[in-house]
């Protein structure tokens, strides 16, 4: 059965009465784009229409979409073995994609976790850290972070993202009292200011003997605002960390795999967390998988500790099919090439979206690696500019007050003109902003 010519009217009118989409109304949703297939950088609309793609959906489809060498790699694990349980079991996929992580990360990181989304990452990440005091006896129960983060939407994670963004208010009560410091001010590319750091070590030596673990999303602040810091901020709390004995967890679920210009943005300042959490590019946007890296010394103590063991063990832990798409991707990513794809499209997004600052609805242009950032004055008119922009050929989701472009690192230059162009025929249109607020 080919799904695709089950969308129609009826199709649409169903999604729209019983299906949820992510953050959107189930009595007032915004209209849905039905797409009927990907290839390459493009997405294929019911109607025929061919759209640029400039999400990557949400980060993930780095090397574009149905690769070859993906699809080869999956179609072959289809046959064999799509799924079998880990507990008590092992296979190539798992052992292959673990080896090439423990090899590929940063240094000192030995111990692999595979479930199944970013979120689920970021909630084993922080029950690491929690058995792990838990098992030297000294029992810490509180996280601090940074303000204007992002970590995803299950409980754990919620507790970290940016009490206003995520609308702490909504869970009172009910989500962990954890620690924020201000977001970080000194920018990716400006000087750094020795003064930005003080609050941040203020609150820490104020709850030392608390916290359990810092988290952080290294150099890009994503979801929570798209804002890059200096890589200093990460030499600084690792100081921090250390001097404390406190561990340091690197959220790289968005930035990891090369976006940020650097294979993971840690390497920006050239530190190493003592927890990595991994996802999205991870199968390079094709199979829901993410991974959860620790120190030896990390998974020693939990193991030693009263339970004997990590909590933690998903159904569908190390799927062997989303292990073998993720294994392909990493052998793309291992050729090198997606360096000089990023500093391409770095370059190209530079030359094009740095002239829009100049616009009176724009109030700044950032740009790193392959990320494009243009921060609007007044918040977009969600439903109006996403249709603007899939008028205009292109597939662009923007959110609040930030129009960005994340394509895949294979997009060529034409094509990557025809998502900086639309997205400067957006800022030039008030009507597509919703200026008396809302
Ligand atoms: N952490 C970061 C930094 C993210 O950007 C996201 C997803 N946007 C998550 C965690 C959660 O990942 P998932 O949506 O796969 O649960």
């Amino acid at each position: 059965m080919v799904y695709k010519n089950m969308i129609d009217q009826h199709g649409l009118d169903f999604d729209q009465r019983h299906i949820w989409h992510p953050y959107t109304s189930m009595t007032n949703p915004l209209p849905v784009y039905p797409v009927t297939s990907t290839q390459g950088c493009t997405l294929t609309l019911a109607d025929g229409r061919q759209l640029v793609d400039g999400m990557s959906s949400w980060w993930a489809a780095i090397h574009g979409y149905n690769h070859p060498h993906l699809t080869q790699a999956m179609k072959q694990q289809i046959d064999t073995m799509p799924h079998v349980m880990f507990g008590g079991i092992t296979h190539a996929p798992a052992i292959t994609l673990c080896r090439k992580l423990v090899e590929m990360t940063p240094d000192g990181l030995e111990c692999v976790f595979l479930a199944d989304s970013g979120s689920v990452a970021v909630e084993v990440a922080m029950k690491m850290a929690l058995q792990y005091w838990q098992a030297k006896g000294q029992p810490r129960r509180r996280f601090m972070t940074f303000r204007h983060g992002y970590h995803g939407d299950t409980f754990a994670a919620m507790s970290v993202c940016d009490p206003d963004n995520s609308m702490h208010s909504l869970w009172k009560g009910y989500l962990p009292d954890n620690i924020f410091a201000p977001a970080p001010q000194s920018r990716f590319d400006d000087e750094w200011n020795e003064q930005d750091v003080i609050a941040f070590a203020r609150l820490l030596a104020a709850h030392r003997d608390e916290i359990a673990a810092i988290i952080l999303e290294p150099v890009v602040q994503g979801a929570g605002g798209m804002r890059f810091y200096h890589p200093n901020w990460l030499k600084r709390v690792r100081q921090m960390c250390d001097r404390e004995g406190i561990l340091l967890i690197a959220d790289e679920i968005a930035t990891g795999f090369g976006r940020t210009g650097k294979l993971f943005a840690c390497e920006h300042a050239q530190i190493s967390p003592d927890i990595l959490c991994l996802g999205k590019a991870l199968t390079g946007g094709t199979m829901t998988l993410s991974a959860t890296l620790a120190r030896r010394e990390i998974a020693g103590t939990i193991s030693n500790g009263e339970a004997g063991c990590f909590m933690h063990g998903p159904t569908f832990m190390g799927n062997p099919l989303a292990c073998a798409a993720a294994c392909a991707s990493l052998d793309i990513l291992q050729t090198g090439e997606w360096q000089t794809q990023v500093a391409k499209i770095e370059r190209q997004l530079q030359a094009q979206l740095q002239p829009l600052a100049q616009s009176a609805l724009v109030k700044d242009v950032r740009v790193l690696g392959a990320i494009g950032v243009v921060e609007t004055v007044h918040p977009v008119n969600m439903a109006a500019l996403q249709r603007f922009f899939v008028d205009e050929g292109v597939w662009v989701r923007p959110f609040g007050r930030l129009i960005y472009l994340m394509p895949p690192f294979i997009i060529c230059e034409q094509e990557l003109t025809k998502l900086t162009r639309a997205t400067t025929l957006a800022v030039e249109q008030p009507s597509l902003f919703n200026i008396n607020g809302g």
